[in-house]
């Protein structure tokens, strides 16, 4: 099996190493080690992460629009899942939510969580069919909530807070907790929704950030990126988007605090590993 090992040492004790790709040994090894794996699965733009505690419970946030369906179910059967304990579309837009008929109508799915956000599109009303289809209940989510995922990992909803009216406003942010070390997942959450954050005194610092809106100048503000105080940032989008994402803005400001980068549109899938302590990859972040 191919396989590189390029291990680097970067700031704050953080172990990134570099890899060809993702495969089965790579889950393998992530249960004999006790491991909590984060994979943003490239899915152009749009967003899909899934994580695989150490105890084996996957959530999956987000798969892709709906031509990308297809790429996360086939991603999920290459590392044998049969069941998605948690599934969350944070919010209705079809960048999110537009995969998620397949996986609901292709696994068994625990509990699904969306924000209390309906919205007139086919891909809304899609999802809506195939989880009463099946059976499946849609627990409403809103910040303040939190769940966990197997024995190990904590879930925290912290967004939104109101019931805006804006698709992007009511983006599910979910910070999760494995011992000392944090993901956030920012969906397409906005400035607003950092500003309620911040202003509501949530515990934002976390040391992966999955910026907000694919990188747009509309999210991660610099008091929101200070905040959070990442140790590496996480970027999904498509390569060439018609919207500019990432924004200069954004990039900018990550390298005046030389905050490391991945980005799906550079870098494909990507997979952080984390045993509590320290969070590594196969693959090297971006040079800013
Ligand atoms: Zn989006």
């Amino acid at each position: 099996m191919k396989r590189i090992f390029l291990v680097t040492f970067i700031i704050l004790s953080t172990i990134l190493c570099s890899c060809s790709q993702i495969n089965e040994e790579s889950i393998n090894c992530s249960l004999n080690k006790n491991l909590l794996s984060v994979h943003f699965i490239d899915v152009g733009q749009g967003d899909s992460t899934l994580l695989i505690s150490p105890d084996n419970k996957t959530m999956l946030i987000d798969a892709g629009d709906n031509s990308h369906g297809q790429k996360v179910v086939d991603y999920l059967n290459k590392l044998n899942i049969k069941k998605i304990d948690i599934l969350v579309g944070t919010h209705p837009d079809a960048d999110h939510i537009g995969g998620l008929d397949y996986i609901i109508n292709n696994f068994d799915i625990g509990y699904f969580y969306m924000p209390n956000k309906s919205h007139n599109t086919n891909t809304f009303k899609d999802v809506l069919l195939v989880a009463k289809n099946k059976s499946l209940k849609i627990h409403k989510a809103k910040s303040g909530m939190s769940f966990s995922l197997g024995k190990f990992i904590k879930c925290n909803v912290l967004s939104p807070m109101k019931n805006y009216s804006e698709n992007n406003l009511c983006s599910l942010v979910i910070k999760s907790t494995y011992k000392n070390k944090s993901f956030l997942f920012a969906a397409d959450a906005e400035f607003q929704n950092e500003q309620d954050m911040i202003n509501s005194n949530y515990n934002v610092k976390s040391n992966i950030l999955k910026l907000g809106h694919h990188g747009s100048s509309s999210s991660t503000s610099e008091g929101f990126l200070l905040k959070v105080s990442p140790d590496i940032a996480i970027i999904s989008c498509k390569h060439n988007n018609k919207y500019n994402h990432p924004s200069e803005k954004t990039l900018t400001l990550l390298k005046k605090y030389n905050i490391p980068l991945y980005r799906t549109d550079k870098q494909d899938d990507i997979v952080l590993f984390c045993d509590g302590y320290e969070i590594f990859s196969y693959k090297r972040p971006l040079k800013l």
